[in-house]
């Protein structure tokens, strides 16, 4: 697939002129070099780092903006950045008489810039040092804000440039996370059919179907991800920005985040309320799959209930707050905005289908070979999430977002039946 010739737009059978604002992008070796055509027009930027990605790839992009003014965040490399408000701070004060960013990075260091870009109105490149996640080509910014993961509207960068050399040899880490991203998508693209046919929602068969390809052909090179073999990282890069492109063609990131990323949120926003550990994204994502397979056949499983589950408001506070702390206020608010708890859904008129579109996915069982490809091992996340934290994210980790999944469907079916290892 030819990623600039997607860039041009489609004219799709749904009937919307899909459109992405990304000018250029470049994965191929010794690609910062393009920077010194792509910067011509540009005179002072700003250079958005930390220490150990700046190491590995700020080489490069200095050599290529040589003549330029270049101002210089770099982060300290030694600590877990987190895009919160002193992060942003730190971005925003150097951006005065700036008319560039370029972060160079993955997931916190793109975030920070595409937030500050978006707020400061300066438009910014992204230099990608590993083929982590989706988010290069997406426009939300993933935020820690108030303590809560928020993702704002954000814009998209004018060009993503990859070193092929730079992201082959990121930390192993980050390529298995950028593995289980892809895997995820499974999970977000048969939410998306679900919603389509309980709420109506916009749904297009071309955006599908290319999401859908694009798993396909990282299953196909899945071997040679671990083993940094060239095609696999170039075709791991193209799938996990394609990706982010399908996202602006299709106005949200629906296609590509879904049940899997609410679960994944879930464990981060914990995480970083009870000060406990939770995994790299796509691996958090990559293991949750597994997790909303399960949910998928436990409700194929079972005859559709005649009822909705729904419990007191009072309760429903009081479990909130337990979970969610001095986020629980903003959860209920989103929720009772969107009518999710008071919703009818007609489930028992349309059960043939929802059984047939729940059955479409791979299974649970699936979904652990797969994830073992790239050494991804399940064992690992039950062992540090617990079986009563992984039940929580099934209950209610669905209060984080405006979205409806098979974690509503399965909330509305059996309400605090969550149990994973019994199903
Ligand atoms: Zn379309
Ligand atoms: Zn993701």
């Amino acid at each position: 697939m030819d990623i600039n010739q997607l860039l041009q737009g489609v004219d799709c059978a749904c009937e919307k002129k899909h459109t992405c604002d990304i000018k250029n992008i470049y994965i191929e070796k010794n690609a910062a070099a393009r920077l010194t055509t792509l910067c011509s027009n540009n005179r002072h930027i700003l250079l958005v780092a930390d220490e150990n990605t700046f190491a590995v790839a700020g080489e490069g992009v200095v050599l290529a903006l040589q003549g330029k003014q270049i101002t210089k965040v770099i982060f300290p490399g030694s600590t877990l950045l987190v895009p919160n408000e002193t992060a942003i701070a730190a971005v925003q004060a150097a951006v005065d008489g700036i008319d560039l960013i370029i972060g160079i990075g993955s997931g916190v260091i793109q975030d920070l810039c595409k937030y500050v870009s978006f707020t400061c109105r300066v438009p910014y490149m992204i230099v990608a040092t590993a083929p982590s996640m989706d988010g290069y080509a997406s426009n939300g910014a993933a935020m820690i804000t108030g303590g809560m993961k928020v993702t704002y509207p954000a814009g998209l960068p004018v060009a993503i440039i990859a070193d092929t050399e730079v992201i082959r040899n990121a930390p192993i880490e980050m390529l298995k996370a950028g593995y289980g991203d892809i895997i995820g998508k499974f999970s977000a693209l048969n939410d998306w059919r679900l919603s389509h046919l309980i709420n109506g929602e916009y749904f297009c068969q071309y955006i599908y179907d290319l999401t859908y390809a694009q798993i396909q052909k990282t299953l196909s090179l899945a071997d040679g991800i671990l083993k940094r073999n060239d095609a696999s990282i170039t075709a791991l890069m193209e799938a996990l920005i394609i990706i982010g492109i399908l996202m602006s063609f299709a106005g949200s990131s629906r296609p590509a985040s879904g049940s899997e990323h609410h679960l994944s949120h879930f464990f981060e926003i914990t995480g970083i309320l009870d000060g406990t550990p939770y995994f790299p994204h796509g691996i958090d994502v990559a293991y949750s799959t597994v997790i909303t397979a399960k949910l998928r056949e436990k409700i194929l499983s079972r005859p559709f209930p005649s009822g909705i589950y729904r419990t007191s408001p009072e309760t429903h506070t009081t479990t909130m707050n337990r979970i969610y702390q001095s986020a629980a206020d903003g959860c209920i608010a989103l929720q009772e905005k969107i009518g999710n708890y008071t919703a009818d859904r007609g489930y028992l008129q349309k059960e043939d289908s929802i059984r047939a579109i729940l059955a479409e996915t791979p299974t649970s069982d699936e979904i652990v070979q797969m994830l073992s490809l790239a050494d991804l091992d399940i064992a690992e996340f039950y062992e540090l999430y617990g079986s009563e934290k992984i039940e929580n994210a099934i209950l209610y980790a669905k209060d984080l977002k405006d979205r409806y999944t098979v974690l509503w469907m399965n909330y509305d079916f059996y309400g605090g039946d969550a149990n994973v290892q019994g199903y």
